[in-house]
């Protein structure tokens, strides 16, 4: 048998030259016949880079390749020189200027010319085109085996080699719908985990001697720096899934991101834009109560629908599916986004990056330039974001946006912190969401058991005041709830996909109310409990009841159940407390109101003892004024008075001095006579004197003379 076979595959191999042989025989034939020269192609070589020189489509048809172009010389190989098309193609490329240089080849080495299109097409997806990752489904199959559970994935990858690694790890975190890979180096080696459903999983510890060509392949597909370690980059590329070499099945966005740390570089990329997930709102596990709801108030032509949670509580999914729902012809939408995680039809969507410096106010300045009807702002986080998303709310359009609160009511509170006033926030707000994502228990393996009595009480006191509704069944006796197992359909982790558990309120007149008198969030959840709001522990209990998920999961996401109970009650008493507070507030008013008319009539008593007080005081004020004036005149007279003594006293001194004077003057006078008659009297005396003198002179002369007379009688006498 063994022999025969050896013999039929050695004929086979015989045919097969015979008939190769003959067919470039035949080709030399041809190419003597057109005074052309002959080639055999599966010795000549092939220039890959000119073959595009002819379309795939024109190289079949016509029979013919190019296999070296050299500037404007061509060289094209072909099976028939009279083929019409190929004519064609050889005219063609005369009028563009080539001057055409023919062989003849035989088909075999025409269909190796036309294999080169496909090679070209491969190398280039694989290994030329930058951002761009292929993977074959193939491949996906060919792993799917290893990738059914995180053991089966880990053994994969130990005895994988290099070259394959980022392939298979790419590959399980889309077969294991993970949203981010994290690649992080330690001393002995490196982990990979996955978060799967928002929890972080060990998937593969791998050896440090990998590491290096993984990490720079990512960095070549992501547009990072190679030679640059120690500053924290970010980058991305997408990973195109192809089905037969072909067509492109899927692309997933993966953002990159790698940081340095003291044991290497640490890479995490964000898987965007998995096709799988679900925009429509009824699929987000949305109830129908509050589906009705969400599609009554996403269809004003206004306002603010406002989704709260933390990161990766889904909130982004859902303003997305409602944004589809409003995504009709005529309505301009346009987002904001930081980064743009879904790629939507028919909506314009604006990344914010700051390292481009395209920033919010940026983006912004262009929207309202754009005149959109409804805008998306990715998410609340400062003032400037919520100013714009009020305005844009108050001023005619529809605004959706998300804020990170702990509950939906926390939404009003944080606004408020955000200098947003009271007024703006009642007018604006149509809606509130709070959001979180719970893991759904995988339907193949999940566990029945008969919860404890503790656990129970628990649950009937939280779902005790849940508001009656049709949408909300609970069963009259809880006696099963379900825990998590593990099986090949979960990937061993018990868990399959996640569910939104979601607590709504409308802004009703009421709620603004509270909004304007600047309420607490717990005055306003619990007016919105009075309007029919459940709350997301309510609504994940009932997520547990009905065996959707397990109180681990809500207490991992949620909170423990118990706490919230103790915490409802807290709160139920502070309400209470209020509300005796206002009674007794009340009273206290009547109260305060007696003691202010007590208070106030001994004010007026006083105030009319004041009134009194301040006439005495004045009456006596101006008696004493009067007394002063009196005191004053008096005072006055006495002064005239005494300015008339004075005057008197003056004028008797004048007439005393007058007197003194005169007398002093008849003094003087009589003083002046006397002296005068004294004088006379000494003029007399001398006058008497002189009067004897002369006299005596006389005598004296008289006596001379009569001497004389004598003597010269005498002498006479003598003489006679
Ligand atoms: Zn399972």
């Amino acid at each position: 048998m063994a022999l025969t076979n050896f013999n039929k595959k050695q004929i086979k191999e015989k045919l097969i030259r015979i008939r190769r042989k003959k067919e470039e025989e035949s080709a030399e034939r041809i190419a003597e016949k057109f005074d052309l020269p002959y080639l055999d192609l599966m010795i000549s070589p092939i220039n890959y880079e000119s073959i595009n020189n002819i379309s795939r489509k024109n190289a079949k048809q016509g029979k013919i390749i190019v296999i070296q172009r050299k500037n404007r010389i061509i060289n094209l190989a072909l099976t028939n020189p009279n083929d019409p098309k190929a004519k064609e193609i050889i005219e063609e490329l005369k009028k563009k200027g080539f001057k055409c240089k023919i062989f003849v080849i035989s088909p075999t080495s025409l269909n190796k010319g036309l294999k080169c299109y496909d090679m070209i097409k491969q190398y280039k997806r694989q290994y030329s085109l930058r951002n761009i990752f292929v993977i074959q489904k193939k491949e996906l199959e060919e792993f799917k085996e290893s990738l059914q559970t995180i053991q089966k994935l880990e053994e994969t990858i130990n005895v994988l080699p290099t070259s394959r690694l980022l392939t298979i790890i790419v590959a399980g975190a889309i077969e294991m719908e993970a949203s981010d890979i994290h690649i992080e180096p330690s001393q002995k080696n490196i982990k990979l985990r996955y978060r799967i459903d928002g929890l972080l999983q060990d998937i593969v510890d791998f050896p440090i001697k990998q590491y290096a060509f993984l990490l720079s392949k990512i960095k070549m597909l992501s547009d990072i720096l190679l030679n640059v370690t120690d500053i924290s980059q970010d980058g991305r590329f997408s990973i195109n899934i192809l089905e037969n070499d072909e067509k492109v099945e899927k692309v997933i966005d993966i953002r990159v991101s790698i940081l340095p740390s003291n044991q290497g570089e640490s890479v995490v990329m964000r898987l965007l834009g998995m096709s799988n997930v679900e925009l429509e709102i009824e699929k987000l596990g949305v109830r129908l109560d509050l589906f009705n709801t969400i599609k009554n108030e996403i269809s004003q032509p206004n306002g603010m629908i406002l989704n709260t949670g933390p990161t990766g509580s889904g909130k982004t999914t859902t303003l997305y599916a409602c944004l589809n729902y409003v995504n009709k012809p005529g309505k301009k939408i346009i987002t904001v986004e930081n980064p743009v995680e879904y790629q939507l039809k028919n909506i314009t969507q604006t990344q914010i990056s700051k390292r481009r410096g395209h920033t919010f106010g940026r983006a912004l300045k262009a929207i309202v330039r754009q005149d959109p009807d409804i805008l998306m702002i990715g998410e609340i986080r400062d003032e400037e974001s919520a100013e714009v998303a009020i305005q844009f709310a108050l001023t005619g359009h529809l605004v959706f946006s998300t804020l990170h609160t702990n509950n939906a009511a926390g939404a009003i509170p944080r606004l408020n912190g955000m200098g947003i006033n009271s007024p703006s926030l009642a007018a604006a707000i149509n809606l509130v969401i709070a959001q979180r994502l719970v893991r759904k228990l995988c339907p193949y393996c999940k566990k029945e058991y008969k919860p404890t009595k503790e656990s129970l009480d628990i649950i009937k006191k939280i779902i005790s005041d849940i508001p009656k509704k049709e949408e909300i069944k609970i069963p009259k006796e809880i006696t099963t709830l379900y825990k998590a197992e593990g099986c090949s359909k979960c990937h061993g982790l018990g868990y399959s996909g996640r569910v939104g558990v979601f607590e709504l309120f409308v802004v009703s007149d009421a709620i603004k109310k509270i909004i304007l008198e600047r309420g607490a969030d717990y005055q306003l959840e619990a007016k919105a409990k009075e309007e029919g709001m459940v709350t997301l522990m309510q609504n994940a209990i009932l997520e547990i009841i009905e065996g959707k998920t397990t109180f681990e999961e809500v207490e991992r996401v949620i909170g423990s159940p118990e706490l919230s109970v103790k915490k409802l009650l807290e709160k139920k008493e502070i309400i209470e407390e209020e509300k005796v507070g206002e009674i007794k507030e009340e009273s206290n008013i009547k109260k305060k109101n007696q003691k202010r008319t007590l208070r106030e009539k001994e004010e007026k008593k006083y105030i009319k003892k004041r009134k009194l007080r301040k006439k005495a005081e004045e009456s006596e004020i101006k008696k004493k004024e009067l007394k002063r004036q009196e005191a004053l005149t008096e005072q006055k007279e006495k002064l005239i008075l005494e300015n008339k003594e004075l005057k008197a006293l003056k004028i008797r001194k004048k007439a005393e001095e007058k007197k003194k004077e005169e007398e002093e003057e008849k003094a003087e006078k009589e003083r002046i006579e006397m002296l005068t008659k004294e004088k006379e009297k000494e003029r007399k005396e001398e006058e008497e004197k002189k009067e004897i003198k002369t006299k005596k002179e006389q005598i004296m002369k008289d006596i001379m003379i009569r001497n004389k007379n004598r003597k010269e009688k005498n002498r006479i006498k003598n003489s006679v």
